[in-house]
Formats: C-alpha cells, structure tokens, sequence
C-alpha cells in the first residue's frame, strides 16, 4: 500500500510510531527539523532513524525513534501545543507569540497572516520545515485561530484564512 500526502514530498509509506512514553502516535518529522530545533549540546545524540514528535500535550516527550527519546526541554523552543508552554508561539518562522496576534488584532484591528507578521517584522520569512516543531506549516492555522477567538470574544465576524505563511 502506498501512500500519498499529495504534497508532492518523498513520502514513504507512513509506518506510525507510538510515544515510548504515553503510547500516543506520533507525527513524522524531517531530520532537519529536528537538528534545526534541538538544543546544541544535544544534536549528537541523534541516531540515523526515523523520528516522530509527540503531539499529546500532557506528554513530555517531544521527538522520539525506536531507540532515542528526547523531552520538551531538549528542544530550543517551546512546542505550542504542549501543556505549560511559554510563551505560546503562533508563528516559528517570524517567532511570533499567540499574545503578540491577539494585541495585533485588539489594538490595530489587523486580521490576515500577512498585516499580523507586518505590523511586528521587516522581512517576513516562511521556512516551516526548518523552524516549525512539526516541520510542516501550521503557523497560519494557528494565527486564524487566534484572530477568530478574538474576534468571536468582541462580537465580530470572523474571517477566513486569506492569506498564509507557505501560501
Ligand atoms: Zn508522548
């Protein structure tokens, strides 16, 4: 059986991995994604395996193979969706933090991706396989999310995604 993710990648047949630690199945992700995020004094523990990142947020296990695990500190950001992570980051590439859109929304009335990133940084950059813990972009998901919740809690109308990261 193969299968295809339709992004046009080297997909493999996914073989899911469960978290040695909760037994949750976990999410594949690029070599490079993790040397890019792990912290320094820890990338020479990675074996030549496959890994998966934990995506249980009550789980402190972060990216784990058949032989290696390593915990959310060993990773050089905090993994949003993990339970206590701070400051919750909305977009990696641009390192912007869930507060930062929601002020952005609140104080200037900005609602895309694209006037959020703006209003904080000169050079917008998009490189979610690189710095995104899960190495695909979920950062305009994550912004949409923000904006609506907002939105929805002063009685406007929320918008749909128009514009985004890797769009
Ligand atoms: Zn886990």
């Amino acid at each position: 059986m193969s299968s295809d993710c339709g992004c046009g990648c080297d997909c493999k047949d996914n073989d899911p991995k469960e978290c040695p630690e909760c037994g949750e199945e976990g999410k594949e992700v690029p070599l490079k994604t993790m040397i890019n995020l792990l912290d320094k004094n820890k990338k020479n523990e990675i074996t030549g395996e496959d890994y998966h990142l934990c995506m249980n947020p009550d789980c402190f296990i972060s990216y784990y193979s058949d032989s290696k695990s390593f915990t959310v500190k060993d990773v050089r950001q905090p993994i949003w969706f993990k339970k206590g992570s701070k400051p919750k980051i909305a977009c990696y590439c641009n390192n912007i933090s869930y507060a930062e859109v929601e002020s952005a929304v609140i104080e200037h009335d900005l609602k895309t991706w694209n006037e959020i990133v703006s209003a904080y940084r000169d050079n917008k950059i998009c490189e979610c396989e690189k710095f995104n813990p899960t190495g695909e972009c979920c950062c305009s998901q994550n912004f949409y999310e923000v904006v609506n919740q907002v939105l929805e809690s002063t009685g406007k109308e929320p918008v749909s995604p128009e514009d985004q990261c890797c769009g």
